[in-house]
Parts: C-alpha cells; structure tokens; sequence
C-alpha cells in the first residue's frame, strides 16, 4: 500500500515539475506584476477620444498586450485593484505594501512591478520606497493614454517596467517608477502636466535611470533612505493617521487649521505660498494646533519646485512647525502619516524630512 502511496506522489511530483517547467523558462526572471488600475488600464468608445474610464482592463489582458514581454521574464499577473488612482487608499496602499513584502521574500520571486494611475502614483511609489524591506526591485508604471488610445505608451511602459525589475543594475535601489523611457527615484519625480506623455519629471534631482525598449542605465543612486535602512513598516498597521493638506494663499483664512483639527487631523501640511510660507494669522493657529491639540504642521510648498527651508524668514520652532525640505506636500503628508503612526515626537521630525 505504501509503496503505491509513494508512487502516486512520485508521479504527481514529476507531472507536476513538468508541467511548471514546460511554462517557465528556468534562465529567466520571476516577475510578480501587481495592478491597481490607472489610465494603463482604462478604456474608451474611441481610439481618439479624450474620455475614457481608468481601470478597466484586467492584468492578463494587458500582459497579452506587451509582444516581447515574455522574453524578459516569467511574468504573471495579480488584481490588487482596480482603480482611477485619484480613488488610491491607505487601505490598498497597506494591502499592496503587505503582499509585496510578502512576495519578495519568495526565492521564485525577482523582481515586482506596479501598475497604477498616474495622478498618485508618485504618491504610492513614496509610501512604498519607506516600507518594503527587501532590494529586490520593485518598479511602478502607468500611462497617459488610455489601452485603447492612438499611440498608447502603456505598453512599452510596463515592457520597460518588467525589464527593470527583471534586471540585476535595478537591485538595491529601493522602489523605482518608470514612464516614458525615464526612470526615476519616488521622493524626486512629479506629475507635472495634467495630459502629456511626458508628464513625469524631477525637477530638483533629474531622473536616475533611462530605459530604451528594455535597455537600460542607471545615473546616480537614490539620496534619501529606503527600503531595508528605512525604520517604518507596515506590520501590524489597519490604518494611518489623519493627516490633511491645506492650499495657501493671499489673506489665508486661519481658520482652515482649526476646523481640519476638529475633524480630527493629527497632523496638517500646508501647501505654503513661496518658501513654505502662510498668513501670519495662519501661523498662529498653526502654534494654537499644536501646543493645544499636538497636531504638527509641516510647511511645504504650492510652488512646482524647490527647497523650503526651515528658518527661512521666521524661527521654525516659534510656531513648532517643520520644513519639508524638497518633498511637495503630497509626499509629506505620507511621511508625517507613518512618523505619527510611529509615535514620532515633534522634537524628531525635522530630521526625519531630511533622512527619508
Ligand atoms: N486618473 C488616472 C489615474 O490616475 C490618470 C492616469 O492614470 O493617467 O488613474
């Protein structure tokens, strides 16, 4: 009986083998393609219209729509989501850093890429660069064009996507986002323009890679931590903390910060005028917020570009606010989000802004 047990199981092993070996090419990469949705996957009634629905197309029929992608890796695909990225969460942010963690830490896994909208990705490829914890290349990508448009980029983005996580150069490099034959670091790149193929760039750093249908270089290292040296994580976390930004302007109303803190914000980043700056009014009640409530305000900026620069034209630790440094507002309410999910103290904030 045993010995029939035994050849059952031998078979079934030796089938089995077989059969995986016949699919995948053992002298290739693994790589995991995790989508979220994004224009990459929308659709519209014309190949010319300018309106479509984002998140439409499932993972394997955009895998089918890359010719050549096999021949870079073994690639198979998993629905995280499937949304316009301006509906991005904290929730699929945690699930999808969670399961990438837990794929990388699979030896028949190489390498992920991420498909996403682009309006957030830069957002979701930051928060991602904190907390994944391995230097295995993960690489998010999107498109401007819809799979349906004339002359869709999404294609040839998610064939340039895999070939970068497929590739040894891409290592240790923390998370990666590519489009339009640029790659780039999460903390520099930015949407820049609302329709352009384009659109993505990193005014303050430049891009930190090219790829060329699948060739690519790198030419400098990321400048901030990541990855394994970054001290946040997801483990254990279901949320965040509230943190809400707020446009400033001419005559700003002060009491844009009080009613954000009584909806229950733990923490404000103001889309300053200039160098971080708001109302004087404004600053006050940026003091009253947190010697009041402890809710921490971070001043970064409503321009495109630049530094702001603690201690610019008044003492930060007057008003007990922090300077974002280069990180637009957007990405600074990620970092104050999991500093406050840390228990971060005011006292060790600013730091963190120039660490990470
Ligand atoms: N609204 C879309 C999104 O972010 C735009 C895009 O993907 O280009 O999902």
């Amino acid at each position: 009986m045993k010995r029939i047990q035994r050849f059952i199981f031998t078979s079934v092993l030796i089938i089995g083998v077989s059969v995986f070996g016949y699919s995948q090419n053992k002298k290739l990469p693994n790589v995991k393609i995790l989508a979220t949705g994004g224009t990459i996957a929308g659709s519209a009634s014309s190949a010319t219209s300018s309106s479509y629905a984002a998140g439409q197309v499932g993972i394997q029929t955009m895998i089918n729509a890359v010719p050549g992608i096999k021949d870079l890796a073994n690639v198979s695909g998993e629905q995280v989501a499937n949304v316009g990225s301006q509906d991005m969460s904290v929730e699929i942010w945690l699930k999808l850093a969670k399961r990438i963690n837990e794929l990388l830490l699979q030896s028949d896994v190489n390498g992920i890429v991420v498909t996403h909208g682009t309006d957030t990705q830069e957002e979701t490829a930051y928060f991602l660069s904190l907390v994944v914890k391995s230097d295995k290349p993960v690489v998010t990508t999107g498109s401007m064009r819809s799979s349906t448009s004339i002359s869709a980029e999404g294609p040839l983005n998610l064939y340039n996507a895999v070939a970068i996580a497929a590739s040894e150069e891409a290592k240790g490099k923390g998370v990666l986002v590519t489009l339009n034959d640029e790659i780039h670091s999460p903390r520099d790149v930015s949407k820049m323009n609302t329709t352009n193929v384009g659109s993505f760039s990193a005014p303050i750093k430049g891009v930190m890679g090219g790829v060329f249908y699948g060739r690519l270089g790198f030419f400098r290292e990321p400048t901030t931590k990541f990855g394994k040296s970054s001290e946040f994580s997801v483990e254990g976390l279901k949320s965040l903390p509230r943190v809400d930004i707020i446009y400033a302007y001419a005559d700003m109303a002060p009491d844009l910060i009080d009613i954000h803190v009584k909806a229950g914000a733990k923490g404000i980043v103001i889309a300053g005028v200039g160098n971080g700056n708001m109302t004087e009014a404004t600053l006050q009640a940026a003091k009253k917020a947190y010697e009041e409530h402890g809710v921490i305000v971070v001043r970064s900026r409503r321009v495109a570009t630049g530094w702001v620069l603690r201690d610019n034209e008044f003492k930060d630790a007057d008003y007990h606010t922090i300077a974002a440094h280069d990180l637009n507002p957007a990405k600074a309410r990620i970092l104050l989000m999991l500093a406050l999910a840390k228990g971060k103290k005011l006292s060790e904030m600013q730091d963190l802004f120039y660490t990470y």
